[in-house]
């Protein structure tokens, strides 16, 4: 592989221990890798060069929660308005019909869209596998689009006919499931730094699945040394039903089964209470942030500050697209932003902070900040570049402010391990134009047959 050199960016936001950032500087790239940042570099020969007058160098944001398959149902009317449990019960039917086409190809559109809005490295969480899906599509998907995955192999069990949520049709029998969590880590698991693809382990939720699933789950999790992941603590109908078939709160639950050390991340945790956020911090348990999902099904505001002040890993999440509706992941560090002001002032969370949860922050909640998350000589070369110089920043004072504070909700290129992702705008791995057409159509099918 050639070497890249970036050149002369406006600001380049390391997210280093010392959070440095350095105007009119260079970075240098060589075989996947982060060799050299510094003033005044020359490009080698035979390296590609990279001009970056008027534009911000951030690391690849990471993405630590989402349900890639959702985007074949984004904007259904039916779920638009629903609160978390009746947006479910709308949508199980529809996913009840997907195939490994409809896996795959929306795995593709929300890659594709999250590698467009800065996401070097997403996670995926897949708990459902009708009509002979398997994780591979997601997988696979990710291959061709070119970001990194930490694909999760999720799990029903419980179904209507035992007092849960998802119709029958939807859940598996709790020993297939163990077999096929073995089988797809065994198969696809990565463990090595620069890792493109990693699996974890991800029972839906505390309500789709039985205690023992959930213990099993964690049990085989350390026995293979993969990652932990499911829902928790996301609205008041949440907490309500852990209080009445757990008799106690999720934070507990999750404790006493098993969920919580470093080696564990959990989405959303909207409603976790003073004594839940002490245990998340002591037991260096993660946190996937979902700012826009929160709002779209009015789950409430996760006490992001909170957490981040008595010491809890948080990364961001734009979560499925079915509630959010977008995974544009550059927007989501700006709702985070955003709401945390609404919920404790003007001055609750900076543009930088919240750039830093979208970086650094996803790193440490997956496990990568060794070789992910910070721009530094010896990291992968996973790096976004932001173009500040056009309409939507224009005249900005502070080019790093501007990102979130103004935009482009898009990058101008996107490098993974080293590789041009995006360049120039427009998508360099895939024609996005028939990605498009092959979504809507699928997306018509379903919508003609519900
Ligand atoms: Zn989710």
């Amino acid at each position: 592989m050639s070497g890249m050199l970036i050149r002369g960016a406006a600001a380049i936001v390391t997210m280093d221990a010392e959070r440095r950032e350095l105007s009119g500087a260079c970075l240098r790239i060589a075989g996947g890798v982060i060799s050299e940042i510094g003033h005044g570099l020359v490009p080698a020969p035979g390296e590609e060069v990279l001009e970056a007058a008027g534009c911000v160098v951030t690391p690849g944001l990471i993405n630590t929660h989402h349900h890639l398959y959702q985007t074949l149902t984004r904007a259904v009317p039916a779920g638009q308005d629903a609160l978390l449990f009746g947006w479910l019960q709308t949508l199980y039917p529809i996913w009840a019909r997907f195939t490994p086409e409809h896996m795959r190809v929306s795995a593709m559109t929300g890659l594709a869209e999250l590698a467009l809005s800065g996401c070097t490295l997403t996670s995926d969480h897949l708990y459902l596998y009708p009509n002979g899906a398997r994780l591979e599509d997601t997988i696979e998907a990710a291959g061709e689009v070119g970001i990194r995955l930490l694909a999760t192999r999720g799990a029903m069990s419980i179904g209507e006919s035992d007092g849960g949520l998802p119709p029958d049709s939807l859940v598996e029998r709790e020993s297939a499931i163990l077999e096929d969590c073995i089988r797809v880590v065994d198969a696809f698991h990565d463990p090595a730094p620069g890792a493109m693809i990693q699996v974890g382990i991800a029972p839906c939720s505390p309500f789709s699945v039985s205690r023992e699933l959930m213990r099993d789950a964690a049990l085989l999790a350390r026995d293979k040394g993969v990652r932990l992941h499911t829902h928790l603590a996301e609205n008041d109908e949440d907490i309500a039903y852990s209080l009445e078939k757990f008799g106690c709160r999720p934070g507990q639950y999750a404790e006493d089964l098993g969920w919580t050390g470093d080696d564990v991340w959990h989405a959303h945790c909207v409603k976790l209470d003073g004594a839940e956020i002490d245990l998340f911090a002591r037991t260096r348990t993660g946190v996937a942030h979902c700012p826009c999902s929160n709002c779209r099904l009015g789950s409430g505001i996760a006490p992001v500050r909170a957490m981040r002040d008595a010491g809890v890993r948080v990364g961001l999440g734009v979560d499925g697209s079915a509630s959010n509706d977008s995974s544009n992941l550059i927007l989501e560090a700006r709702q985070a932003m955003l709401l945390q002001r609404v919920a404790r002032g003007a001055d609750a969370m900076s543009v930088r902070e919240a750039l830093e949860i979208a970086t650094r922050g996803g790193a440490e909640v997956l496990g990568r900040l060794h070789d992910l998350g910070s721009l530094e000589p010896g990291k992968r070369a996973d790096i976004a570049i932001w173009d500040v110089s056009g309409i939507e920043a224009a005249g900005a004072w502070d080019p790093v402010g501007a990102l979130l504070l103004a935009g482009p909700p898009r990058v101008r290129d996107l490098i993974v391990e080293g590789r041009r992702v995006v360049a120039d705008g427009q998508m360099a791995t895939l024609d996005l134009g028939r990605l498009i057409e092959t979504q809507t159509r699928l997306a018509r099918g379903l919508a003609e047959s519900a």
